[in-house]
Formats: structure tokens, sequence, C-alpha cells
């Protein structure tokens, strides 16, 4: 009897549920509605396309726009990292892993006491949001223009110092070598260092 009584109930209810989901259908649409839709249709096919024949043609990227990190040197070829971490930090994705060293005057890669020894950028994390290269301190690390990063293996994605670092430009020397004669770290960071000179190429030899 219950079961009754309440299907009976909700009878009513489920109709009216019905009708307020029924389609208005007014018909075909007037044939000057139609033709309105045609003509955009037609005039679009006259436009400029914005597609481009990638990989063979490549349009140039807005000049911020945010790609692969680069990590920057002075102009004696001495590395800007300090491996202080602030970038790892600043992550949101927990893309990127330091770990930094002591510089030694046998052995130094930077101005100052330290130096980057491990540095990655795991590019299956990354989401080119650029908080990491507002944290850098020293300006060492920056991103490029470059987009090209997709690969068919995961690990080939971690990006290793080694292929983040700039390459070596004209005056340049790879370190390990010494500091610029007579500078310091805070005369590097006013980029008040030329380029390599001479005293450091020697300096650097026996090292080689
Ligand atoms: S761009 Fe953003 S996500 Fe990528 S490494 Fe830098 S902080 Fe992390
Ligand atoms: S890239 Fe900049 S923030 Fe990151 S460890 Fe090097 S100096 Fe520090």
């Amino acid at each position: 009897m219950n079961n009754e009584s309440n299907s009976n109930e909700l009878e009513p209810l489920n109709r009216a549920e019905r009708e307020s989901h029924e389609v208005i259908d007014n018909g075909p649409s007037g044939f000057a509605s139609q033709l309105k839709g045609f003509w955009v249709t037609f005039r679009t096919m006259f436009k400029k396309v914005n597609t481009v024949q990638y990989p063979e043609v490549k349009e140039a990227t807005a000049p911020r726009f945010h790609g692969r990190h680069q990590l920057n040197r002075h102009p004696d070829g001495l590395e800007k990292c300090i491996g202080c971490e602030l970038c790892a930090w600043a992550c949101p994705a927990d893309a990127i892993y330091v770990e930094g060293a002591d510089n030694s005057e046998g052995e130094r890669f930077s101005p100052g006491e330290r130096y980057g020894k491990v540095y990655q950028i795991n590019y299956l994390r990354c989401v080119f949001c650029g908080l990491c290269i507002e944290a850098c301190p020293t300006r060492a690390l920056t991103m490029t223009n470059e987009y090209e990063l997709a690969d068919d293996q995961r690990q080939k994605l971690i990006f290793e110092k080694e292929d983040l670092l700039a390459p070596l430009r004209a005056g340049m020397l790879l370190p390990p070598h010494p500091m610029y004669p007579d500078a310091d770290d805070q005369t590097y960071y006013r980029g008040e260092v030329p380029g390599a000179s001479p005293l450091q190429e020697n300096i650097a030899e026996p090292n080689k």
C-alpha cells in the first residue's frame, strides 16, 4: 500500500520535470539568417591563415617568451651560479635540484665562495612560470626563447648543468680558472670584469 501511494505522489513531479526540459522548436531558420551564416564561412576563405608548416617554418616567439633555461657566465667565463638553491626553493613544481660546493684557489668555477656543482632541471615537471629566475640573486639563471623540448625518453628531459650552461663566447675561458686580476666577487657582480685576461689563462694552464 505504501509503495503504491508513493509512486502516485511522484508521478506528477516527474512529468513536470520532463515538460521543463522540452526543446522548443521554432522550425527551420529563415533564408536570410542561413545566408548570413554562409557569408561568414565564405568571407573566412579569403582571410590570411595563421597556420605555418612547422617544423619547416618556425615563427619567432614573443621577446619575453619563457623557454628553456640557461645558466649564464661572467665575461671571463666564470659561472654566475653560486649554488645558493634559491631557485630550487622558489620552484612551485619542485623541478630544480642544486648541490653547491666550495671553490678553491686551485679549482675555481665562480667568483666568491661557492658554485653550483650539480644543477638539474626536470622538464617533465617544469611549468615555465619563471619564478626561479626571479629568485636568482646573481642573474645566473635566465630563460631563452627555445621551446623545442619534446623527446621520446623521459630521462632526456632532465637537463644537467652541462646542458644548461651558456656557451663560451669570444674572450671567455673554460672554468676552472682564477678570478680576474685584482677583482673580487663584488667587482664581478657589478659587471666590471671586461673579459678573461692573459694572466688568468697563464695561471689556468697548469691545471689543464
Ligand atoms: S620555470 Fe617555474 S616550474 Fe620551471 S623550474 Fe622555474 S620555477 Fe620551476
Ligand atoms: S641559479 Fe641562481 S638561485 Fe639558483 S643556485 Fe644558482 S645562483 Fe642560486
